[in-house]
């Protein structure tokens, strides 16, 4: 496995494998089991996987937690080399960003929704980056978590709407025994709050599957089931829990021909946590 940290050693490489189809996955480091599953999934694409670690500054707003954010690059390393990864990528800021860039990429529709509202900008150092890293690796695969449903809506979109010849490909959340979606940010949790934690996901798959089974049929009253499950819980407080068609993210008013997904952010103390589930009759 090759370790890349500037963009000549990282050109030098795909020159020497030139021809060789490639998957991209992108990932801020801290890996956990949700990522090591999309290394095994962009594996199977056939052809060399590579990964890309970087905590990208543009995406974080001015009271979240870049600082903050867990580093720890040789585990992570070790993680890429036993799941197959080809080659890694881990620039630091000043190799990816120029000293005062003028350019960034701002999607207008899907990122004014969920975590949009809290999180201003956010999506725009998504796409940014993720343009950038696309240009820079030029892969003909790129996987994306299912457990920022979001995030992987807005950067179908940037692929469509600016053309890069590239095939997107899903990967489904992977889960605690206890049902909380893996994230580097659970590490922040204190042992109540992480005791409270899986909270989001029961009541999002539950409900979930009272719509699927037609016993609730309106998403307000969905809406209002979900909050109160979270809320029972003492130590959280809701950002959102919202039901949105899975393609435009809109809020739904029915269920009829829509492709319902419920999606949450909660705090457990200063933490931020986001989940999402879809109906298990049309997921599987
Ligand atoms: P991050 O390092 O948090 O930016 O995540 C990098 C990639 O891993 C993104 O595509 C995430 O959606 C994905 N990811 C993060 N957590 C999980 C999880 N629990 N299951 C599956 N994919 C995940």
């Amino acid at each position: 496995m090759e370790v890349l940290s500037t963009k000549t050693e990282l050109s030098d490489w795909l020159e020497f494998r030139k021809g060789a189809p490639r998957t991209l996955v992108p990932t801020m480091g801290a890996l956990h089991r949700g990522h090591t599953s999309l290394f095994d999934l962009a594996g199977e694409q056939g052809g060399d996987v590579v990964a890309t670690i970087f905590v990208n500054p543009t995406q974080f707003g001015p009271n979240e937690d870049f600082d903050d954010y867990p580093r720890q690059l040789e585990a992570d390393l070790a993680r890429c080399e036993t799941h197959g990864v080809s080659a890694v990528f881990t620039p630091p800021p000043a190799e990816m960003y120029e000293p005062e860039p003028s350019i960034s990429i701002h999607e207008s529709k899907l990122s004014t929704r969920l975590c949009g509202t809290s999180r201003p900008g956010h999506f725009d150092g998504v796409c940014t980056v993720v343009a950038k890293l696309f240009n820079l690796t030029r892969p003909d695969a790129a996987v994306f978590g299912e457990k920022d449903f979001q995030q992987l809506a807005v950067l179908r979109r940037l692929t469509r709407d600016l053309n890069f010849p590239i095939r997107i490909i899903p990967g489904p959340t992977v889960r605690e025994s206890d049902g909380l979606a893996m994230s580097s940010r659970n590490a922040f949790l204190n042992e109540e709050e992480r005791g409270q934690a899986p909270v989001i996901q029961r009541a999002l798959s539950r409900v979930a599957g009272t719509i699927a089974g037609g016993e609730i049929v309106s998403p307000d009253d969905a809406l209002q089931s979900i909050s109160e499950e979270i809320e029972s819980e003492s130590l959280s407080k809701i950002d959102y829990v919202k039901i949105v068609d899975s393609e435009t993210l809109e809020p739904l008013s029915s269920f009829d021909r829509a492709e319902p997904r419920l999606l949450a952010a909660v705090f457990f103390g200063k933490t931020r946590l986001i989940d999402n589930v879809g109906l298990p009759a049309l997921n599987g």
